[in-house]
């Protein structure tokens, strides 16, 4: 089972903008984990965590998930945007402030606009603008204000400038959460994620929110931090109070890969690896790739007809890369959102390199 095979365009091509990174999504040990756990207790939780959904294998993996981020507890959700949506109904009050960077991800900013809040967005991982931003807002006696911010942008790669995020948020005495949607499990050398990059520790961002769709190959989310938080969580979170509990086999699939990435560091090594070729080639050929050093490569091409005839050409040639367009992206900045995997083959890429180069708009 190859997880970069892809069938489209009534035609297998080489799928080159999922979000499965370390090809996990199709390994043996995952998926027989995911067997045996829906013969052992069947397809679904059959009701809300709070209720009866709540098995041990959720209770299980929200425990290996705290000891791998190095925290209290860690709480389960079925997808990352409900684990985001549950700021709104648990973490900002209408009292507070809430400070998010300008690209960060649409359920980050739905949650921010749905709390009711003071909602601010602050220049794409400018510390300074934040900086203004919450020196202008002081928050009333007895409330709080929150900062959030993607680890990894998901529509550009490039990581928020975290160490500098965490200076100003201690400075101003407000809370910092990172989405690693787009780092967990895949970057630092033990795939801790951006934190690990960043070389953070967990009290300088007391809320650690991951999904496991992504690098893990799953599906899920978890908001991971103190025993306070999480209680606070069970108790006010709406989208976790009011929602059918993960699939216990989707959680004991999600055990397996947590397990995988801890163990087979060659799956990031590799892509690092591919990361680096694909840049090196890109350079070569004239390329302007945004300074992005995940997985994560997009290739700017401007206007929403270049962008969608781009990935016509590129899927007659048999690559998948679906173009991504506002209101995904800001107006003008169409472009291939290109991903890849420790699943690809060196020769994949090269190929996929050769075609980008054929392509009218590219350089
Ligand atoms: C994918 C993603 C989410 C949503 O996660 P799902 O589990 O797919 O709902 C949240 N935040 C970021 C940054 C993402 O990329």
């Amino acid at each position: 089972m190859n997880p970069t095979a892809v069938w489209a365009n009534g035609r297998e091509c080489i799928n080159f903008c999922s979000n499965d990174y370390l090809g996990l999504s199709a390994h043996p040990e995952i998926r027989a984990a995911f067997v045996a756990a829906v013969n052992r207790y069947g397809t679904g939780a059959g009701a809300s965590h709070l209720v009866t959904g709540h098995g041990p294998e959720h209770e299980a993996l929200e425990e290996e998930l705290a000891q791998f981020t190095g925290r209290p507890r860690a709480l389960l959700f079925s997808t990352g945007y409900m684990a985001n949506l549950s700021i709104a109904s648990a973490i900002v009050r209408r009292e507070d402030q809430i400070f998010e960077d300008r690209l960060n991800h649409a359920s980050l900013l739905d949650a921010g606009r749905l709390s009711g809040a003071g909602f601010h967005r602050y220049a794409h991982a400018s510390p300074d603008d934040l900086l203004q931003r919450l020196i202008a807002t002081a928050a009333a006696p007895g409330h709080r204000r929150v900062v959030v911010t993607d680890g990894v942008f998901s529509m550009d790669g490039d990581m928020a400038p975290l160490k500098e995020l965490i200076a100003v948020c201690s400075e101003q005495d407000a809370w910092l959460m990172v989405d690693d949607a787009h780092g967990f499990g895949v970057m630092g050398k033990h795939g801790r994620g951006s934190l690990e990059v960043g070389d953070a520790d967990a009290a300088e961002v007391p809320i650690y929110m991951a999904t496991l769709g992504k690098a893990l190959g799953t599906f899920g989310a978890f908001i991971a931090g103190s025993a306070t938080l999480i209680d606070f969580l069970i108790n006010r979170a709406r989208t976790y109070i009011y929602t059918t509990a993960l699939p216990p086999a989707v959680a004991a699939a999600s055990r397996a890969a947590l397990r995988l990435i801890q163990r087979e560091a060659w799956r990031r090594e590799r892509l690092n690896a591919h990361i680096e070729r694909f840049r090196r080639g890109a350079a070569q050929l004239g390329l302007k790739l945004l300074p992005s050093q995940s997985a994560i490569q997009p290739l700017i091409l401007g206007t929403e007809e270049t962008t969608s005839a781009a990935s016509a050409v590129l899927l007659d040639a048999g690559f998948l890369v679906t173009p991504i367009r506002p209101p995904t992206v800001p107006a003008g900045t169409s472009r291939l959102r290109i991903t890849l995997s420790t699943a690809h083959e060196t020769a994949d890429i090269d190929r996929l390199l050769e075609a980008l180069a054929a392509l009218p708009a590219a350089s």
